[in-house]
């Protein structure tokens, strides 16, 4: 079962792409009638793109000061988590491990937004040109199964809990499909989960950019024919997204007691 009290993933104006102050969300999760809202703040470690969507270190000392702040202000009305979203750079993995064992997180939620091609990195979460014609030209296929891949050796190699945007990869190309071969590698991806007691996460961003949650409902009935956990994650870039599209995610709930 989902707790749909709880939303894991949200974001605010340290990564350079949302909006609101960590205070704004906790008050927005709380008008939701919420139990714990988690910060889940994007980590990336030598990305070269034309422009910065993650947290400094120095972000993450003024992220946890205020954070705590926040937990000691709300103590008793709601519980605030302090997380992160480490986006995986296979070249870079022992400095971004050294860093995660830096602070105690209460969620570290794997992601990997970043692809290499030839020096530089595509975002392939992304719908503009500058990211989605470079990946594309490497073969829309290619590029899902090396995403599938990649993520595994993230949850093998980072320390984390939660693995956040399963099938995001090249979500915005007309051409996007998984075959047979790519749920062989989910199925090891979830395999890598199931050993490291890892938990999926549910992102209801996708009830406004498709119409359904992410991952798709087959993924989502596969993870939990495998006993993987299942928990929310708004994605919220702006305070009034959190718990968004929450009551969808009873369907879920629902179907799975019914069978
Ligand atoms: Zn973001
Ligand atoms: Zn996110």
């Amino acid at each position: 079962m989902i707790d749909l009290k709880i939303d894991g993933h949200v974001h605010t104006t340290f990564c350079h792409h949302a909006i609101g102050t960590m205070e704004e969300y906790v008050v927005y999760a709380m008008a939701r009638g919420l139990s714990k809202v988690i910060f889940l703040e994007h980590l990336e470690v030598g990305i070269n793109y034309p422009e910065s969507t993650w947290l400094t270190g120095d972000d993450f000392e003024k992220y946890f000061q205020e954070g705590r702040r926040l937990q000691q202000k709300y103590r008793g009305d709601i519980e605030v988590g302090l997380g992160v979203e480490v986006g995986y750079n296979p070249e870079r993995r022992e400095e971004i491990r050294d860093f995660l064992t830096g602070y105690k997180w209460d969620r570290v939620g794997i992601s990997y937004h970043y692809m290499e091609i030839e020096g530089r990195h595509y975002n392939v979460v992304s719908r503009k040109p500058y990211s989605l014609d470079a990946l594309a030209g490497q073969g829309v296929d290619k590029v899902v199964s090396r995403y599938l891949r990649t993520l595994r050796e993230a949850v093998e190699f980072l320390p984390g809990n939660v693995l956040c945007h399963l099938d995001a990869v090249m979500r915005y190309h007309p051409a996007i499909a998984f075959d047979q071969q790519h749920l062989v590698l989910v199925g090891e991806l979830f395999e890598a989960m199931v050993a490291r007691e890892m938990a999926l996460e549910i992102n209801t961003s996708g009830y406004l950019i498709r119409g359904g949650p992410f991952p798709a409902l087959n993924f989502i009935r596969q993870a939990q024919a495998m006993g993987l956990p299942l928990v929310a994650g708004s994605d919220a870039h702006r305070p009034e997204d959190v718990g968004r599209f929450f009551d969808r995610l009873l369907e879920i709930n629902h179907q799975r007691n019914n069978g």
